[in-house]
């Protein structure tokens, strides 16, 4: 249902599908995706969402009620980036029951403190996420004091997209920063739009993997559904 008055929550799109990225991989999951995204990743793959005006408002109520709808226990929020949005708390609350596992997915790129969620998951943005003409992007894409608050307040895992061989240099360098982080939970995914991108880097970062002890991180989507939405 779709309303105007101000028990609402602005959704771009709310879907059913397998978590396809971290330690959940393969976990059916109730994906919330809101609007808005500071940041301009060249690789970005739900472009649609980082506008803040890119959704529609929803009434709290009908959103649980969709939530219910799906056979799962576990509940990802996303984007976009869903740390900017302040109703991600009220969103939070709305959609809180006994049982059910939250997931935030973020860049890691703003502090919000005191969210009910089981599992944050940060994908801190390397170079390689810089488009041609990055203006703000480049500015804001990676801060290490974020991530350590992150890393202190919530139960957390680590995912970077990688690219090519020189990110994994870059990898090493930002996770020596922080308090020691066990390295598999430092998720390692190869970029790629599409199946054979995707196979052909998951050969030397799986490698890279069992080199360094960091996890290789699955894309199920980009493997099961590449280039569709909702998945
Ligand atoms: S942080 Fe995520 S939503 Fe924002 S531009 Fe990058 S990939 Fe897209």
């Amino acid at each position: 249902m779709e309303i105007g008055d101000i028990e609402y929550m602005v959704i771009n799109e709310i879907f059913y599908s397998l978590q396809g990225e971290g330690q959940l991989a393969g976990v059916p999951s109730v994906f919330i995706r809101l609007a808005g995204c500071p940041l301009r990743c060249r690789w970005c793959d739900t472009p649609d969402a980082q506008s803040p005006s890119a959704g529609t408002k929803y009434a709290k109520a009908w959103l649980c009620e969709q939530i219910n709808r799906y056979p799962a226990g576990h509940i990802v929020i996303t984007g976009g980036e869903p740390m900017t949005q302040p109703k991600l708390p009220e969103l939070l609350k709305a959609i809180r029951r006994p049982g059910v596992h939250i997931t935030i997915e973020t860049a890691g790129i703003m502090f919000v403190g005191g969210l009910p969620c089981e599992l944050m998951s940060i994908s801190p943005k390397l170079s390689n996420s810089t488009p041609a003409h990055a203006t703000v992007h480049e500015s804001i894409r990676l801060n290490v004091s974020v991530v350590k608050d992150l890393l202190k307040h919530y139960p957390c895992q680590l995912k970077f997209v990688v690219d090519s061989r020189g990110d994994l240099d870059e990898i090493v360098r930002f996770v020596g920063q922080l308090p020691k982080v066990r390295p598999e939970s430092v998720f390692l995914m190869p970029q790629a739009a599409e199946r054979k991108a995707y196979l052909d880097k998951s050969q030397w970062i799986a490698d890279y993997c069992l080199n360094t002890g960091f996890s290789f991180g699955p894309r199920l989507q980009v493997m099961l559904w590449p280039g569709q939405r909702g998945k």
